[in-house]
């Protein structure tokens, strides 16, 4: 079997953490998010934590070569053979260019675009409510968000920081400028997909359960 390894783009709050999980679990490949890499740096207030905090509580991105050396780092463990879902990384070409030297010839295998319009992702951000623990993602008037507690783990369901107006406007932003040039790069490259994110989420999931299957990837 060769290794699948996937690339989701989409702005953010187009749902790409919960397709990630839905689409690791079903192909039984590591879910690599650099975010919640970074998040748990935090959390455990590691030296690498520390010196990305303040960054990421304001919406900005961390430079390329401390996401690089993470990714790198995460390919070398064993679930990592068969493949990986990417999902907050690649987010700049160098990132992207840095992704292709790091997977040589058994490289990106799809590049799927969660397609959503502004409006609907800047409501879905400020509505947002994650788990500290295990990062399920909840809305605002679910009962996990109400009582801050997840029911998948028992860990505090919480606001991110980043996920507040300012930072949320500095984070479309970014992203618009250092990430949507990625979307003709793998367009380029043949790799590129667009599915419609606005879609529910279990149609988001059968819709790229779909793509994957027509390319016959798995
Ligand atoms: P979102 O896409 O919703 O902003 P993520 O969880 O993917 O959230 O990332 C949270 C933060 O972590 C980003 O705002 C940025 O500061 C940092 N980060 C994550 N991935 C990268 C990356 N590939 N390059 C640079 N910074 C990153
Ligand atoms: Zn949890």
């Amino acid at each position: 079997m060769p290794r699948l390894n996937l690339v989701v783009l989409g702005k953010q709050g187009a749902g790409k953490g919960t397709q990630c999980k839905r689409l690791a679990e079903a192909y039984a490949i590591p879910h690599v998010s650099t975010g919640d890499m970074l998040r748990a740096a935090v959390k455990a207030d590691s030296p690498l934590g520390r010196e990305v905090a303040a960054i990421m509580d304001a919406g900005a991105l961390v430079s390329d070569d401390l996401v690089i050396r993470l990714v790198d780092q995460r390919f070398g463990e064993p679930d990592a053979s068969r493949g990986a879902l990417l999902d907050g990384f690649p987010r700049t070409i160098l990132q992207a260019e840095a992704l292709e030297t790091l997977l040589g010839e058994d490289g990106i295998k799809l590049c799927i675009n969660l397609d959503v319009p502004v409006s609907l992702v800047t409501e879905r951000l400020s509505s947002r409510r994650v788990c500290q623990e295990c990062g399920n993602i909840y809305k605002d008037t679910d009962i996990e968000a109400i009582s801050g507690t997840c029911s998948n783990c028992g860990g505090d369901v919480i606001q991110r920081k980043d996920d507040q107006p300012e930072a949320i406007a500095k984070r479309l932003e970014a992203y618009e400028r250092d990430t949507e040039p990625l979307l003709a790069f793998y367009q380029e490259r043949g790799l590129l997909v667009v599915v419609d994110g606005a879609q529910s989420p279990d149609e988001v999931t059968a819709a790229l359960v779909a793509v994957i299957s027509e390319r016959g990837l798995a």
